[in-house]
């Protein structure tokens, strides 16, 4: 039986004080939700006091990406054995913002993911097309090659958390309808048990893009679908508590 996982992805967003405050209202509005998994990725900056406020609740300590070298000459990045140290559970892999503005590559995503595992952390991995690819009738083509490359020669497979997220969906206001969303997930469980023997019955696929209030229980009510990673919806409250609750309730 898969978990429902609600992500939040704070993205470069939150100073610090900020940051505290909407962690300690996510603590005290999802109080007694045990559920599902809750998890927030705040940035960077914000771990440590973001960490402290969620400890001892039910939710999740996340991040939003992580480099593949253990400590070294790497001006500005931020190791997962660094993440570890802190606490970390989950981090976010391969967000098609970093794939995009930060030229992030299949091969950089697959050391990245190698890495989290190693240290026991929950890659969070993103896949999905552009518009263009969409249109072109591209999707099904563009993940398969996103999901092979993450694949390449991992072990402990099954930990990994997929996450769907159309680029065209992303921050738009526009989400997949929930039928072509869920056959999408349903292509990568195909995709995760031919070509690599992994049990497609446990790897939680979650679903982003413009996941907000409206649309959260018609996505969340697919059957391949087994929660969302969320982004500015996740920077409100009430709407992000509003979708950890309706998914809460189809547990
Ligand atoms: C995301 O950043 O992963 C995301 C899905 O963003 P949004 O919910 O804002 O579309």
């Amino acid at each position: 039986m898969r978990r429902y996982l609600i992500a939040g992805n704070w993205k470069m967003n939150k100073t610090n004080n900020e940051a505290i405050d909407l962690a300690r209202r996510i603590v005290l509005n999802t109080k007694g939700i045990e559920k599902i998994d809750i998890v927030i990725c705040p940035p960077f900056t914000a771990l440590a006091p973001v960490y402290d406020a969620i400890k001892d609740s039910n939710v999740r300590p996340g991040a939003q990406n992580m480099y593949y070298e253990d400590e070294g000459a790497y001006t500005g990045e931020i190791s997962g054995k660094f993440l570890k140290a802190m606490g970390c559970e989950f981090v976010i892999i391969g967000h098609s913002e970093r794939r995009k503005y930060f030229s992030e590559s299949d091969t950089d995503v697959n050391k990245k993911i190698k890495k989290a595992l190693s240290f026991g952390i929950t890659p969070i991995v993103c896949v999905g097309e552009t518009l263009e690819e969409r249109e072109k009738g591209k999707t099904a083509d563009v993940v398969k090659k996103e999901i092979i490359g993450a694949l390449q020669e991992q072990t402990d497979k099954e930990k990994i958390i997929f996450a769907y997220e159309p680029i065209w969906a992303i921050g738009t206001g526009k989400t997949a309808q929930p039928e072509d969303a869920n056959k999408i997930h349903n292509l990568i469980r195909n995709i995760i048990k031919t070509d690599f023997g992994m049990d497609e019955t446990v790897v939680r696929v979650l679903y982003g893009g413009s996941v907000n209030p409206s649309n959260a229980e018609a996505l969340m009510s697919q059957p391949d679908i087994d929660g969302s990673l969320v982004g500015g919806a996740s920077l409100d409250v009430k709407s992000f508590v509003e979708i950890i609750t309706t998914s809460a309730n189809l547990a």
